[in-house]
């Protein structure tokens, strides 16, 4: 990638790899324009890999009567199931009941909910009594259960969904790298025109020039606004949330558990995810963005506070296997109100007076709907010739349908999608039977050889944290899976026995701030 950096000037310059700036890299390139993004550490390392993992329409958002919001985000959960849906499948939610006004108000609700899918709709809701909702979802808490009320939504793998548009938008054309840093701005005529970059593993600077650039850096974006504009007002608003990861036994089924209000009002999702299931989460407010948030001992204690009072096994912090924490970028309420060119209540599109393009809030869900509003922004500013959006109907990399027999039914492998052959044959061929990285992680050492090869991995972190989701699953087994990662990758990246021990260091601090 670094090697098809050549003088020319880019059509569009995308600041950040996350959901919203791998999604502006697909929609550009599919465009045909000319797209460079740059990351400056993995793609998805912040934000974009901490999510709950839910790609929803916001059954929350119909209480607060938003129905637009709602109507948007189905719509789009609908595309993105067609679309991948070898990364994203339904789930099936149950709202424990223990009043009997509980069965009427969700039942509603959740027609309505179904309602506003329409054709995209995933599958019917429904009302459970006492014995069909244990049967789903077995470790409730039973005392004064009346029943449940059933519904669908659909549940991803955030940090693989990135990886598949990174590698969607390289397969049209795009270049994308990894660990280069936007470190300024250039103009011409008081005119964004480039970007100054750092290439963190050579230590490289060097400028680019684009028609147009576009900031999509999440909680971050205020940082690089002010690359622009040094007095440009702050319009992020980081919030915290944090989810904690226990083993299969918490929720021994297939479906999620959906708490409609949490001791102090919010929502709290019990959702299996792999062979795990995830409990979470958190909202709450942070001054300053962070790249590795860490959860409060509160928030912590939040969470299995409001899990026992509907789980009849109750976790506690013994049994927490990783806890992950994320900033979402939310927009203030009263920010830069001039420079506003789209707004709808989840996301933000800006042109500031020297054309830089910013965009803010959103959510994964609707990555698709906040890129395609920013490249059509984005046009005029760049003087590019107007092309319309293809990606409702764009297969993303490794499509494959959850039936077709090629794909395997469960396990490791699923996630590759139409790959899962190739990276079969090739786990094979390099590490014979495959080797298992960790007795506790479902990944091979063959897994971490693809990911260097393939994948763009060029640390540990970005093997156990996103490429596999060792540090989710299991962090202590996951440092230690880190010297063999270390290993494995120094001999695909040339890399010393020094470099090796740094790495294995740099892992285990960082994975020892998921431990509770
Ligand atoms: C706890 C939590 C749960 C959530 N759950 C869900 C959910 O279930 N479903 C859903 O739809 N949404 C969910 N969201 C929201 C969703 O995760 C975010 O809206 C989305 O990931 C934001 O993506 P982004 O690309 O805008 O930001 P990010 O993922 O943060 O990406 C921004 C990127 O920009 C890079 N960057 C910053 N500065 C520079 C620079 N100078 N040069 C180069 N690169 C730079 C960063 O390194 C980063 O990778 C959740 C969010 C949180 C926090």
């Amino acid at each position: 990638m670094i090697g098809r950096l050549d003088g020319d000037t880019w059509d569009i310059i995308v600041i950040g790899g996350g959901a919203t700036g791998l999604g502006i890299a697909v929609d550009a390139q599919t465009r045909g324009y000319r797209t460079l993004l740059l990351e400056q550490w993995d793609f998805a390392k912040a934000t974009s890999s901490r999510s709950t993992k839910l790609v929803h329409g916001g059954v929350r958002y119909l209480k607060q009567g938003n129905v637009s919001l709602v109507l948007e985000a189905l719509r789009e959960r609908g595309l993105l199931c067609r679309n991948a849906p070898h990364l994203v499948h339904d789930l099936a939610f149950v709202v424990p009941r223990y009043r009997w006004w509980e069965g009427p108000f969700y039942g509603i609700g959740f027609k309505l909910y179904d309602r506003l899918a329409g054709k995209l709709n995933i599958a019917p809701s429904r009302q459970l009594n006492r014995q069909e909702t244990i049967a789903r979802i077995p470790n409730v808490e039973t005392e004064n259960l009346i029943g449940g009320a059933m519904y669908h939504d659909a549940q991803f793998d955030d940090a693989r969904l990135a990886l598949a548009l990174a590698r969607t938008a390289a397969d049209q054309g795009a270049v994308l790298i990894n660990y280069m840093p936007v470190t300024g701005l250039t103009k011409q005529n008081a005119m964004v025109n480039g970007v100054v970059v750092i290439d963190s593993e050579s230590g490289h600077s060097f400028e680019l020039r684009a028609r147009v650039v576009i900031n999509a850096t999440g909680i971050f974006a205020d940082a690089v606004r002010r690359m622009d504009d040094g007095s440009a007002e702050r319009m992020i608003a980081p919030s915290q949330g944090v989810h904690l990861v226990l083993d299969r036994s918490f929720q021994p089924s297939d479906t999620a558990i959906m708490v409609p209000k949490t001791d102090d009002g919010r929502v709290l999702f019990v959702i299996p995810w792999y062979d795990r299931v995830l409990v979470g989460t958190t909202d709450t407010p942070m001054e300053q963005p962070e790249l590795e948030p860490r959860a409060l001992p509160q928030e912590i204690e939040f969470i299995l506070r409001n899990a026992a009072r509907y789980l009849s096994h109750d976790p506690s912090a013994a049994d927490v296997l990783s806890v992950f924490a994320g900033h979402r970028p939310l927009v203030r309420a009263n920010g830069a109100r001039n420079e506003s060119k789209s707004i709808s209540r989840e996301h933000t599109v800006l042109v500031s007076d020297s054309g830089l393009v910013t965009i803010i809030g959103g959510k994964w869900t609707t990555y698709r709907k906040m890129a395609q509003d920013t490249v059509d922004d984005a046009i005029p500013v760049g003087g590019l010739p107007e092309r319309a959006c293809v990606t409702e109907t764009l297969r993303l990399h490794g499509w494959m349908r959850r039936d077709d027999t090629r794909l395997p039914a469960s396990g490791p492998l699923q996630m590759y999608g139409s790959e899962a052959p190739a990276v079969q044959a090739f786990v094979a061929q390099e590490t014979g039977r495959g080797e298992v990285l960790h007795p506790r992680l479902p990944y091979t050492c063959g897994q971490v050889l693809w990911a260097a090869h393939h994948e763009m991995a060029r640390t540990v972190e970005d093997v156990l944290a996103r490429r596999t989701r060792s540090l989710l699953l299991d962090a202590r087994a996951s440092i230690e899976a880190a010297p063999r990662v270390a290993e494995l990758l120094a001999a695909v990246l040339r890399r010393d026995q020094q470099w090796i021990t740094s790495q294995v260091a740099d892992y285990t601090t960082l994975a020892r701030g998921y431990l509770p």
